[in-house]
């Protein structure tokens, strides 16, 4: 471990730190500079809620895939489990959505 000078209050900081103890300043990761000082942007939605807005979305496009397919093919059986599997897509997305602005604004 080395200590080195932190850019933005110049106290010293290990070298492993991730941010200057100090006064926040992000020492490592990407950063840029604004007005003169080093910012680093944080991700507001977590990967948890956009997995599973993903999920969501791929869900309802595999259920009207199903739906079509079984409209198309004259089978009521996948015009029906299209249409659920639909409704399960939208309301995990609308979930997801709802769950990341709970948790994150
Ligand atoms: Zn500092």
């Amino acid at each position: 471990m080395a200590l080195i000078n932190c850019p933005e209050c110049n106290r010293e900081v290990s070298d492993r730190d991730e941010d200057c103890p100090h006064c926040g300043c992000p020492l490592k990761g990407p950063a840029d500079i604004v007005a003169g000082r080093r910012v680093r942007t944080v991700e507001r939605t977590a990967k948890t809620y956009k997995a599973w807005m993903l999920v969501g979305c791929l869900a309802t496009l595999a259920g009207l895939a199903g739906s079509l397919g079984g409209g198309l093919s004259g089978k009521a059986d996948f015009v029906l489990i299209g249409v659920l599997v639909v409704a399960l897509g939208l309301a995990v997305s609308l979930w997801a959505r709802l769950a990341a602005w709970w948790h994150h604004g």
